[in-house]
């Protein structure tokens, strides 16, 4: 163990799933041409005023509430001044001092590993744009589409001590603000971007160290790998008897370190005042408590209602509520076909193995609920084979067919029929004296032999039960009869 211990803070901006942007009314829509999506107002042209976008509250209110949040009522937007190529009206709209949700908590782990990480404030505010740096060329491009997208700023206490539970922290927050559908949760894409915080102070020590801020980290790997470099740092400069500077810095993915951007600026550079040309936002308790009881069943809930409901082992679960799609999937197979377990398996087992081999997402699965409902239908009423139906289930994703239409067209059906299956036995008696006769004079660790080479005889589609139990009466009554 070393002598450190670590705490970390942190800064995550989730992009809302807003049609238009937070002050006009230019599209969110990602990957459109640069400088398409703009408007004098977005532009920071002078003589117009931005119109707060509904949506975009209602999204923070709904996250805010999901986060255990208290909303505040009025909260005010702020102008946060700072010059720099991307920001052209050389202020960002943001909020300071009141914003939208304050002193909320999210629990994270499982278990009696569970934390609760405390949420200072999730406030809105605007995107800027983007500097395009073109390589080489000594030139850089702007993007200002970006400008104006409306971002929460969700930041928490320094409450996390360790790498991993800054992670299991994101992917958390992640999934609920997926779950609420408020972000679409695309670290790649930038719809969420986290900035971690992070500090050493001796073990035992109350005081915190100073915090290093690290910005540009766009994967959940990459804030595995930036933290764990700048823990390492840090410990290097304080063993050798350094201090920590306050600071910025960037995470150069390529080289794996992180590099200075500028020394920590303090609020009171930022000459925060209210946003005149916005009202403060008041917000009713009807609305607030409208929002609230149409918040969906988070995972966390969800993961407890799938055990003592479905009475489903903590593997399946995990699995299963991993997503809201997926979990949504689960339960509308279950509807149809209400045995759980075997409903699981098939998800887990052949349905998430067709996605990853197709690269598709569960949404977009051309196998749908009903088509796999009627599969296990057609095992359980004995039309098919559980194998065959594990046999078939790669070809049956792709089509379009349903499953009783794809088996009948293929002579799938297993055969259940008893006098099809005697008449199969019968032969195989006929040419095999020698087994018969041995079996029926003990040998009874023939039977595997004789129910194989039916199976064989029928090309797999008898019912085995059927053919168990009626090879045992036919070979008994030879028995009797000799
Ligand atoms: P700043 O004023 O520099 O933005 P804040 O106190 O507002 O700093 O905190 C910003 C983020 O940094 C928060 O997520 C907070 O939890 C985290 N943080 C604050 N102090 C520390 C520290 N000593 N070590 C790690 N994280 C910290
Ligand atoms: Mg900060
Ligand atoms: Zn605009």
């Amino acid at each position: 163990m070393s002598v450190y211990e670590v705490v970390i803070g942190l800064e995550v901006h989730a992009q809302l799933r807003t049609r238009s942007k937070l002050f006009c009314g230019c599209s969110t829509a990602f990957g459109a041409e640069s400088n398409t999506q703009t408007c004098p107002v977005c532009l920071g042209l002078p003589g117009v005023l931005p119109v707060l976008n509904q949506t975009a509250v209602e999204m923070a209110i709904r996250a805010g509430l999901a986060l255990n949040c208290s909303i505040t009522v009025p909260n005010q937007f702020a102008r946060k001044n700072y010059f720099y190529p991307d920001l052209p009206k050389g202020y960002q709209i943001s909020q300071f001092d009141l914003p939208i949700c304050q002193n909320g908590w999210l629990e994270v782990g499982e278990g009696d590993q569970t934390q609760r990480v405390r949420i200072r404030r999730a406030h809105l505010e605007e995107d800027a744009g983007k500097n395009i740096h073109q390589a080489g060329s000594g030139v850089s491009h702007m993007d200002v589409n970006r400008c104006g997208m409306p971002l929460l700023e969700i930041v928490t206490e320094p409450d996390l001590r360790s790498v991993d539970g800054a992670v299991a922290y994101l992917k958390t927050l992640k999934d609920i603000l997926v779950y609420l559908d408020v972000c679409d949760g695309n670290m790649e894409e930038g719809s969420l971007r986290c900035e971690p915080n992070i500090s050493l102070r001796l073990q035992g020590q109350d005081a915190f160290g100073t915090k290093v801020e690290l910005k540009n980290i766009n994967s959940f790997k990459f804030v595995k790998h930036a933290l764990d470099y700048e823990i390492q740092r840090q410990e290097t400069v304080l063993a050798d008897g350094g201090t920590i500077d306050q600071e910025t810095r960037s995470w150069d993915a390529e080289r794996g370190v992180s590099v200075i951007m500028r020394s920590k600026e303090e609020a009171h550079d930022y000459r925060y005042f209210p946003e005149p040309d916005l009202m403060p936002v008041e917000i009713s308790t009807k609305w607030i408590d409208e929002l609230r009881s149409s918040l969906p069943e988070l995972s966390q809930a969800k993961r407890e209602r799938f055990v003592a409901e479905h009475g489903l082992p903590a593997y399946d679960v995990a699995l299963l509520t991993a997503s809201r799609p997926l979990a949504d999937y689960f339960e509308a197979c279950v509807a149809g076909f209400p045995n759980p377990k075997t409903v699981s398996n098939w998800i887990m087992g052949e349905l998430l193995h067709a996605l990853k081999n197709n690269n598709c997402e569960v949404i977009d699965s051309p196998m749908k609920p009903a088509r796999l409902i009627a599969l296990m239908k057609l095992v359980d009423d004995q039309t098919i084979s559980l194998k065959t139906a594990r046999e078939i289930f790669l070809d049956l994703f792709l089509s379009q067919q349903m499953p009783m239409d794809f088996v009948q067209e293929r002579g799938l059906m297993q055969i259940s029929d008893d006098s099809a299956i005697e008449t199969l036995i019968a032969e195989i008696v006929r040419t095999h004296p020698q087994q018969c006769a041995e079996y029926q004079s003990g040998k009874e660790t023939l039977m595997g032999f004789f129910v194989g080479q039916v199976m064989k005889a029928s090309k797999g589609k008898a019912n085995p039960q059927k053919v168990n139990t009626l090879l045992r009466q036919r070979l008994m009554s030879e028995k009797v009869e000799s």
